[in-house]
C-alpha cells in the first residue's frame, strides 16, 4: 500500500505490518492485520482515521479484543489499537470523563479510590470503555449506557466529507440489549468504516470506598462461580432473548442438548453453554462453525434465532 510522504512521516515509525491478531483477542485466534498501529492520544487517533477514511482504507478499532472473534484471513487494512487513557473525574459533580481506551477495572478502581461508585456492576467485565459503549455491556440487570451522560464521537469522512468530531448524548446512541446505534451501524454496514467513541463522560455516586469493594467482590464472586473465567473465550456468544432465566441463551442452549457440541478445538462450556471455549488449537473458522451449529440446534428446538453478541472481524 502506498501512503503519502506526509502520512508517513507522521505516523510510519508506529505503524507495524502483519501482526497476527489472535494474540490480541480472548478467544486466541486469528489471522493477519497488515498494519497496526497503537493511538495512545486523541489526536493520533483522530489523524489516523482521518487519513485513512480519505483514502478509503478499511480500519478496524480494536478494545481489549474481548468480544470478538477474528477470522483465520486476518483483517486486510489497518488495526488502531485503543490506547487513549485520559481519566479526568469531578469529584463535586460524581462525574468521570474518560478515555475510550481505558479499562473497565481501572475505572472501578480508580473511581473507588475517591469515594465513586455506581458502576460496581461491570466489574469482571473485561475490555476497554469504548468497547462497553458500544456494546452497552451489562450485568446484573444494568448496562453502562445507564450511566452515560455524552460521549464524544470521530465520525470518518470520505472524499466529500471530512472527519469531524460531535459530542452526542446517550439518547443518540440508542442502546439497546447489547447494543448501540454504533454497533447497529456496524453490523448493517459491514464493509464500512465505522464512527470511533474517543471518551465518554459517566454519571457516578457519591459512595465509601469499602462499600464499593466490597460490592465488587460479591458481583465477581456470583460471575465467577457461573462463567469460565479462566478459559479462552469471548464471553457470551448469543444474546439473551430476554430477561427471565428462561429466555437466556444458555438456558436455551443447555436444554437442548449443546453442552455436548464442539469443532475441533472449540467446544462449548460446561460452566455456562452461552460461551465457545478455544481448547487450544481452535480456528475461528471452527468457533464460527460451532456456533452456526448451535443456532441451529436453538431454533429446531424452540423455534427462535439466536443473534450474536460477539462480532466476527475481518475477511469470511
Ligand atoms: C470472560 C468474559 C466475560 C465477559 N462477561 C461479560 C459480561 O458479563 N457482560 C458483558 O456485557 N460483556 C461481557 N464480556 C464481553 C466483553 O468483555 C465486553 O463486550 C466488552 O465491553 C468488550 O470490550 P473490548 O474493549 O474488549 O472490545 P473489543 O472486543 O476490542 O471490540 C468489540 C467491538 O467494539 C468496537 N469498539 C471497541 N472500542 C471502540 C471504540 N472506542 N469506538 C467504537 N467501537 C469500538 C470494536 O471495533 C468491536 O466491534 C465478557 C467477555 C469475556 C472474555
Amino acid at each position: 500500500m502506498n501512503f503519502s510522504e506526509d502520512f508517513t512521516n507522521k505516523y510510519g515509525k508506529n505503524i507495524e505490518e502483519n501482526i497476527l491478531l489472535r494474540d490480541f483477542t480472548s478467544i486466541g485466534v486469528g489471522g493477519v492485520a497488515d498494519y497496526f498501529y497503537r493511538a495512545q492520544r486523541v489526536e493520533d487517533m483522530v489523524g489516523i482515521v482521518s487519513y485513512l477514511a480519505k483514502e478509503g482504507i478499511p480500519y478496524f478499532v480494536l478494545g481489549g479484543g474481548y468480544n470478538i472473534v477474528v477470522s483465520d484471513l486476518g483483517f486486510p487494512g489497518f488495526v488502531i489499537k485503543n490506547e487513549i487513557k485520559d481519566i479526568v473525574f469531578s469529584q463535586d459533580k460524581a462525574e468521570v470523563i474518560v478515555g475510550s481506551g481505558v479499562e473497565i477495572s481501572r475505572l472501578l478502581m480508580d473511581s473507588a479510590s475517591r469515594d465513586l461508585g455506581g458502576l460496581e456492576f461491570l466489574f469482571g467485565i473485561p475490555g476497554t470503555i469504548g468497547g462497553a459503549v458500544y456494546g452497552n455491556a451489562g450485568a446484573f440487570g444494568h448496562t453502562i449506557g445507564d450511566f452515560v451522560r455524552s460521549a464524544t464521537v470521530l465520525f470518518p469522512g470520505n472524499e466529500e466529507k471530512k472527519t469531524k468530531i460531535v459530542r452526542h448524548t446517550a439518547k443518540w446512541f440508542e442502546f439497546s440489549n447489547r447494543s448501540s446505534k454504533i454497533k447497529s451501524f456496524s453490523q448493517n454496514h459491514p464493509m464500512e468504516n465505522k464512527p470511533i467513541i474517543l471518551s465518554v463522560r459517566l454519571q457516578l455516586c457519591q459512595s465509601k470506598k469499602e462499600v464499593i469493594l466490597r460490592k465488587i467482590q460479591e458481583n465477581f464472586k456470583i460471575k465467577r462461580d457461573s462463567q469460565p473465567l479462566d478459559g479462552k473465550s469471548a464471553g457470551c456468544i448469543f444474546k439473551n432473548l430476554g430477561v427471565g432465566k428462561e429466555q437466556s441463551a444458555g438456558f436455551l442452549i443447555d436444554q437442548a442438548g449443546g453442552k455436548r457440541f464442539r469443532v475441533g478445538d472449540a467446544v462449548v462450556s460446561k460452566k455456562h453453554a452461552n460461551f465457545i471455549l478455544n481448547r487450544n488449537k481452535a480456528t475461528a473458522e471452527d468457533i464460527r462453525r460451532l456456533a452456526s451449529q448451535i443456532k441451529d440446534l436453538v431454533r429446531a428446538e424452540y423455534r427462535v434465532g439466536l443473534d450474536e453478541e460477539i462480532e466476527y472481524v475481518g475477511k469470511w
